[in-house]
């Protein structure tokens, strides 16, 4: 359909992309890159985007492990762990899957990834880089999420974009990334009073919130570009936070759920292992 955004087309391309590099980079320097995938305890959803994140590398033909530890593991356990990681030459990037389980401190464990390997951005140094305008790993969902956006074509500067949604791993860096494009950026959450009113006014949205049919057709602008980064299950279907058949109505364009955000993420996962793989060993492609 003309209006989809296709997440799964864009992240084929990618992939192909990202595997020619690989093998070129195999040809050139016998080196390549490495992912690993840590996983605390037994989140069933967890378990299983990292067995497919293990796919996607062995695809393009990186390095991976998934490290899975037992729900009770300590924090000093976990640390433990992420110190042989931050000091293996073969491991280019380390993805964090949460949540963790209780007792171990959140915050110490991201603060904890090498900001050399923080491919995901979780540590707050990494953030902060971003924020301040310096090269950093961009966070693969809001990554994604932009990409996305901007392989519309679509002119972002003076756009008015509403984003749905203000926490640190979505919200917030899709609206900074956005603000770089000099786009107007207005950031509604939670407390959001009246959230029609804003999302009424937007040439484009997107939503990052987890809430079924939260972003309606009666709720956009005719024309409108709808990015829904939201994941929900509801009668064991995935969809994202927006009322599909509604907003197609009024959208010039829309990303849907599966199939759109999700794909991409993945894909910017590798695409920022690669390019830690490359500052790593000071190589080029
Ligand atoms: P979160 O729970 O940390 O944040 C949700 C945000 O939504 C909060 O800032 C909150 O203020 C806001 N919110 C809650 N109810 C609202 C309402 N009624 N109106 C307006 N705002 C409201 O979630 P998150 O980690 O940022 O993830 C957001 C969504 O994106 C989830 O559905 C998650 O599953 C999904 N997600 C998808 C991917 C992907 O690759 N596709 C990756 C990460 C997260």
């Amino acid at each position: 359909m003309k209006k989809i955004i296709d997440g799964r087309k864009m992240s084929k391309d990618l992939l192909e992309e990202i595997k020619t590099k690989t093998q070129g980079l195999k040809d050139k320097y016998n080196k390549t890159p490495g992912l690993a995938v840590v996983l605390i305890g037994d989140d069933k959803a967890s378990g299983v985007y990292a067995n497919n994140i293990i796919k996607k590398c062995d695809a393009v033909g990186f390095f991976s492990e998934k490290h899975s530890l037992e729900q009770n593991t300590t924090e000093n356990e976990a640390l433990d762990l992420l110190d042989k990681l931050n000091n293996d030459e073969k491991i280019s990037g380390i993805l964090i899957q949460f949540p963790l389980p209780k007792g171990i401190n959140e915050n110490k464990i991201k603060s904890y990834i090498s900001d050399k390997k923080d491919v995901d951005g979780i540590n707050p140094l990494t953030a902060g880089k971003l924020y301040s305008g310096l090269n950093t790993f961009i966070p693969c969902t809001p990554k994604a999420a932009v990409k996305l956006l901007k392989s519309t074509g679509v002119e972002l500067r003076g756009k008015n974009i509403v984003v749905i949604g203000r926490s640190n791993i979505v919200g917030r860096p899709v609206a900074e990334l956005l603000l770089k494009e000099n786009a107007t950026i207005t950031i509604c959450h939670s407390k959001t009073t009246n959230l029609e009113e804003h999302t009424k006014k937007a040439d484009i949205v997107v939503s990052a919130v987890g809430y079924p049919n939260l972003l309606k057709g009666h709720m956009l602008k005719d024309g409108a570009i709808v990015i829904d980064v939201g994941t929900n299950v509801v009668d064991g279907k995935l969809v994202g936070d927006t009322e599909f058949d509604s907003a197609l109505e009024k959208v010039s364009l829309i990303t849907p759920v599966p199939g759109g955000v999700g794909p991409v993420t993945i894909t910017m996962l590798l695409e920022n292992t690669l390019e830690a793989f490359l500052k790593q060993w000071e190589l080029e492609l």
